[in-house]
């Protein structure tokens, strides 16, 4: 529900926290339901992430607290954002959460819902536009694909947990891989699908800062994402995609990513 109108709501009720995926980048990519939040909200909270053009939508009255710098040096820490929105939607405010491509694809978003509910604050979930789906568009890579996917995964590439992972089973034929947070470790990551019986020549993108204007697209096989990710000087917010899909673009877009191709 939207705010309700002035006279309805007395001084002290207690507000609503949305917890709101606000897409890739561009702010076309926004839902209705999104965007409509962002100009009502009393406050919000976003990460890193958000583009700039989409905190422009919001309405007169909002206030901003940013809780991530991009490259996250100085990230309030997980409980402090939790009880900033516990304490502002107590103190009869709507806040919304602004997070980049949506709140429950690695953004934490089940902690702050579970946080809201356990302090009895109402809140509600917005879906967003996440990444790789944004980028995969971006780039004309069709996730799945009758003759070469039907199986894809999301998967978190950054160190902890990296060697438990086990991602023989995520890649290769038929499957498509989607990194989020791999930049760092991308040779790692190359290393370990090989070791797991991967073939070198799998095809690769790297799209990074999809769906914004400095996007670019870079393709390697597998063997050689490590020295794409280093000579490309890639950097967050990228995603990596693995699998025989990232090869099927069509003869436009392939002009245009052998400007960016090694
Ligand atoms: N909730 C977000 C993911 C947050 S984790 C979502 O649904 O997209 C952060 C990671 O998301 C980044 O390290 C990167 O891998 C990916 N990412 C987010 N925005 C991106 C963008 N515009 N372009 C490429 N990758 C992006």
């Amino acid at each position: 529900m939207l705010r309700r109108s002035a006279h309805l709501a007395p001084m002290n009720e207690v507000g609503t926290v949305y917890l709101v995926g606000a897409g890739p980048g561009d702010p076309d990519l926004l839902t209705l339901r999104a965007a409509r939040l962002i100009a009502h909200a009393d406050l919000i909270v976003h990460d890193g992430l958000v583009e700039p053009a989409i905190l422009t939508l919001a309405g007169p009255k909002a206030k901003f607290v940013s809780v991530a710098k991009r490259r996250a040096r100085h990230t309030l820490p997980q409980e402090e954002i939790n009880a900033l929105l516990v304490r502002e939607a107590l103190a009869g405010r709507d806040v919304v959460r602004l997070k980049g491509g949506d709140p429950f694809v690695f953004g934490r978003g089940g902690e702050e819902v579970e946080a809201c509910r356990a302090a009895g604050v109402r809140v509600e979930a917005v879906p967003g536009v996440t990444s790789a789906l944004g980028a995969a568009a971006a780039a004309q890579i069709p996730l799945t694909h009758r003759d070469a996917a039907s199986v894809v995964s999301f998967v978190a590439g950054q160190c902890k947990g990296l060697s438990e992972q086990n991602w023989a089973g995520l890649a290769g034929q038929g499957r498509t891989l989607v990194i989020y947070m791999g930049v760092k470790t991308a040779p790692r990551i190359a290393e370990k699908l090989m070791a797991d019986g991967l073939a070198p020549e799998m095809p690769v993108a790297v799209i990074e800062n999809a769906c914004r204007r400095e996007m670019r697209v870079l393709r390697a096989p597998l063997a050689g994402l490590p020295e794409l990710v280093e000579r490309r000087e890639v950097r967050s917010p990228a995603l990596i995609i693995i699998g025989e899909v990232t090869a099927r673009e069509d003869a436009a877009l392939s002009q245009l990513a052998s400007e960016f191709a090694l």
